[in-house]
């Protein structure tokens, strides 16, 4: 089971989110974040930038294809 999980970009504004991909079974993002460091996703429209994170879309498309 994976879901989307995002955090301020600290290498940007603040106002942009980067959407990291995460694991149930596992502490940390598909990148190696810690999960305790993200904001839990608000459901509150575009307030300002949003981005995925390369290192987790990379990693979950690894995973998608090994699935199969
Ligand atoms: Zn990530």
């Amino acid at each position: 089971m994976y879901e989307m999980r995002a955090e301020q970009d600290p290498a940007s504004d603040e106002s942009v989110l980067v959407w990291h991909i995460v694991s149930k079974e596992t502490p940390t993002t598909l990148c190696g974040r810690a999960q305790l460091l993200l904001l839990v996703a608000a459901d509150e429209g575009d307030q300002g930038g949003q981005r995925f994170c390369p290192p987790c879309l990379t990693a979950f498309e690894q995973v998608m294809t090994a699935a199969r």
